[in-house]
């Protein structure tokens, strides 16, 4: 058969409503889906990552062809395949009229298929609420890109907790109220999220994976995650049923033993395109219309889907591809070890990626105020940081986790997305955790034995970078307390700091 379109679909788009479909026929025209290695080994994999990915795409493979369609797919095995080669062999093979694929998530994949396809049709993505050219034009004339203007911009053109022309409830923002703690009981019991049993396609997965990717990272006993736009949308009511009313007031807290709390776990779903964030939002702002969560749990969920996604998104378009390369704060240290192994004695580091490891997950605080303050304050390569990230969540794709690494929690950007480095003592995990009681280190103290490593690096981070950030206002007071120091309490920490460094390094 001729074909006339040759319909590209990778591995995060796998949205049933994707604008490719418009006007396209199963009898004339065929999609192309393709399962190959450097996807998974580019960054060293978690296998987590990789099944999902291998999973939902065969879901949608199979849904497609009982519609009709002709599915070119191909599946993984062993040999070192690339996309472009898989791509090019496939073309030369069909022969196809033109060639056709939804904006790529990624810069490197955006290149590598142009380069076999020059004349490649990109057709824009409508799985987000905001275009790249939209955020070009909210980008000038402003002096510099603030998350807060452009949550506000998007809550008005698209009508969300919105009553007339005046934010739902008078403000904008219900940060302050979203900053709660556990105490010293702990949470109530948190409602265990919706899981999602292994069917015969994600079996075989499961079981590919294991064998062909053995040495990569994670785990996939405990492997649960919606794979289907169906499992998405059930994923969904179980958050809003059980978990959205706390969300809010809980946003921050961590705690020993509860990776996932009253967090939606819903990235993995809306970056795969398993469900529309619309829809997200809309359920959401249902629960607060019809009283059944209150407002500032509902506007702090939205403001994340709204605001920071489609943030982060624009300023990925918008900079790459120098922004990879982005390093401000010339950052040089080796990624410690213990980020693949969850092996030390720093026990939020350890519940962190303990976690990560076993899950593919972790929730916000934990990536920014833990495993990414730490490599900011360590000093660490943002390169490092940013393909550690890539690797092991189960809902990284590089639009969404670059920006966030290397722009708001290395501050390698140098301001782009964050007005300051979130730099912070041990004493706000300590605050926001009970990670620090069962620590053998202090978070009140800087230096000796027991001298949290978080509280003597950051004293380092900001001596180390006195000149950059003494004229920062939103940093004079940190940088205040920390010209107070006397000159033989900044030697001692600067003395500590470069032992742990040393010790890290040696450690590889
Ligand atoms: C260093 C770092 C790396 C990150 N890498 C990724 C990544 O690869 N993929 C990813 O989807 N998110 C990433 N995030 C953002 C955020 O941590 C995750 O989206 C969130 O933890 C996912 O869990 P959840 O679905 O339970 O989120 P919830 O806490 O329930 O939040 C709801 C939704 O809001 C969106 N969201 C929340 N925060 C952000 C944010 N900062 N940027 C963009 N969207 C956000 C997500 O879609 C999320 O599902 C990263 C954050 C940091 C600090
Ligand atoms: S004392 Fe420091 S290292 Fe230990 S858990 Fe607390 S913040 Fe982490």
């Amino acid at each position: 058969m001729a074909i006339r379109d040759l319909l590209i679909i990778l591995g995060d788009q796998l949205d049933r409503e994707s604008p490719l479909f418009i006007g396209a026929e199963p009898s004339q025209d065929c999609i192309w889906m393709a399962e190959v290695r450097e996807e998974s080994t580019q960054v060293w994999t978690h296998k987590a990552r990789i099944a999902l990915f291998l999973s939902a795409m065969r879901h949608f493979r199979d849904e497609l062809r009982e519609k009709g369609w002709r599915v070119e797919y191909r599946e993984i095995d062993a040999r070192p395949a690339t996309l472009a080669d898989e791509l090019r062999g496939t073309i030369v093979r069909l022969q196809p009229d033109r060639v056709r694929v939804v904006e790529p998530g990624e810069y490197r994949v955006a290149q590598a298929l142009r380069q076999v396809c020059p004349a490649l049709d990109v057709v824009t993505d409508t799985h987000f609420l905001c275009t790249n050219e939209e955020f070009t034009k909210h980008r000038q004339g402003r002096k510099q890109l603030r998350l807060e203007f452009f949550y506000r911009e998007m809550r008005r053109r698209y009508g969300v907790l919105m009553d007339g022309d005046q934010p739902a409830g008078g403000d904008w923002n219900y940060d302050s109220e979203n900053r709660g703690t556990f105490g010293k009981g702990g949470p109530d019991t948190v409602p265990a999220p919706a899981t999602f049993t292994p069917d015969t396609v994600t079996r075989k997965v499961l079981h590919q994976v294991n064998d062909l990717f053995a040495s990569h990272p994670g785990e996939l006993r405990d492997f649960d995650w919606p794979v289907t736009p169906v499992d998405a949308e059930s994923a969904l009511h179980d958050f809003l049923d059980h978990r959205l009313p706390s969300f809010g007031k809980y946003q921050d807290a961590m705690w020993t033993a509860q990776p996932f709390l009253y967090h939606s776990r819903l990235s993995s779903a809306l970056n795969l395109k398993l469900i529309h964030p619309r829809r997200v939002i809309a359920a959401a702002e249902e629960r607060y219309r019809s009283g059944r969560a209150p407002l500032a749990a509902v506007e702090g969920f939205i403001r994340q889907i709204l605001g920071w996604r489609e943030y982060v998104r624009g300023v990925y378009w918008l900079y790459m591809p120098a922004y990879a390369a982005s390093n401000a704060l010339g950052a040089h240290q080796p990624l410690p070890r213990f980020y693949w192994t969850g092996d030390t004695d720093m026990q939020c580091l350890r519940a962190a990626i303990g976690q990560t490891l076993e899950f593919g997950y972790a929730h916000h605080i934990q990536r920014l105020m833990i495993t990414g303050l730490f490599a900011l304050l360590l000093g660490v390569e943002p390169k490092q940081v940013h393909e550690w990230y890539l690797a092991v969540y189960v809902d990284a794709v590089e639009w969404v986790e670059l920006p966030n690494t290397i722009g708001m929690s290395q501050f390698a950007d140098g301001g782009i997305m964050a007005s300051k480095p979130y730099a912070a003592t041990g004493k706000y995990i300590q605050r926001m955790s009970n990670y620090c009681s069962g620590c053998q280190y202090d978070p009140s103290q800087s230096t000796g034995a027991k001298a949290c490593p978080f509280a003597t690096l950051y004293w380092d981070f900001l001596m180390r970078h006195e000149e950059r950030f003494r004229t920062n206002q939103r940093m004079l007071m940190q940088m205040r307390n920390m010209e107070r120091m006397r000159p033989a309490q900044r030697a001692a920490i600067q003395e500590q700091a470069e032992s742990l460094r040393q010790t890290l390094t040696d450690a590889g």
